[in-house]
């Protein structure tokens, strides 16, 4: 690679939303746009094009370029690695809670006050394996509650009651297939009720309509009003 020019950063607004962007110019013929799951637009444009094309080409992207983004805001893994030793914390439902991890004869976890107390031997690799179980046991209980809640609100679109799988992912918080079944990711118990009822809601809706076309926007709207600040909260966890 030659000559490689520090990308200038640009950015415009579409409705309520500011679209930032990094531009580029390589030796190329045509002008690329493209969104990584670090939620970054990229553009790489020809030498000879002014900046001002540019800017109008990327414009006329911006609702994909949303779209785009919201589709990646379901990804996420980012949360640090653990030690699982006492001090450090852990996330449940939104809220930060102490580790401390006490030897005892019998295993178990339990949440009191601001602790998430893990009982049994000290080794990491146990604490961990405890506390991936104890995590997946409450996903389960919260999502099926959660997930009969929100069907209330869709069952009038004639969507068929889904079976719920809860999984841990690396990429995403939420997917269904196309036999009708909803795939949630454990570590969603993470973020706040209000943001997993955004998911369910959300892959609830890709139940009647798969892609994120106009139809699917307006039936999310119609479930779920505020499902965008919803959304941006889940991002920010
Ligand atoms: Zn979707």
């Amino acid at each position: 690679m030659k000559g490689k020019a520090k990308p200038i950063r640009l950015a415009f607004k579409y409705g309520q939303a500011e679209i930032p962007f990094a531009l580029e110019f390589r030796d190329r013929k045509s002008l690329a746009i493209t969104i990584g799951a670090d939620l970054k637009v990229r553009v790489v444009a020809p030498k000879d094009k002014p900046v001002e094309e540019v800017l109008a080409r990327v414009k006329k992207k911006a609702k994909w370029i949303l779209r785009k983004k919201d589709y990646f805001l379901r990804f996420h893994p980012l949360t640090p690695p653990r030690q699982y030793v006492s001090g450090e914390t852990h996330i449940y439902l939104g809220r930060q809670y102490r580790l401390k991890v006490v030897q005892d004869q019998d295993e178990m976890v339990k949440l009191r006050g601001k602790y998430l107390f893990v009982y049994g031997q000290k080794r990491p690799r146990r604490v961990k394996e405890l506390l991936g179980e104890w995590y997946q046991g409450h996903a389960t209980m919260i999502f099926t509650k959660h997930l009969e809640e929100c069907y209330r609100t869709v069952k009038k679109y004639g969507i068929t009651y889904p079976k719920v799988q809860v999984r841990k992912m690396q990429k995403r918080w939420g997917s269904c297939s196309q036999a009708g079944n909803i795939l949630l990711n454990t570590e969603l118990v993470k973020a706040p009720i209000y943001c997993i009822e955004y998911v369910i809601m959300h892959e609830l809706c890709h139940l009647k309509e798969r892609n994120h076309t106009k139809s699917f926007y307006k039936l999310l709207y119609r479930c779920m009003p505020d499902w965008e600040m919803r959304k941006k909260r889940l991002a920010g966890c």
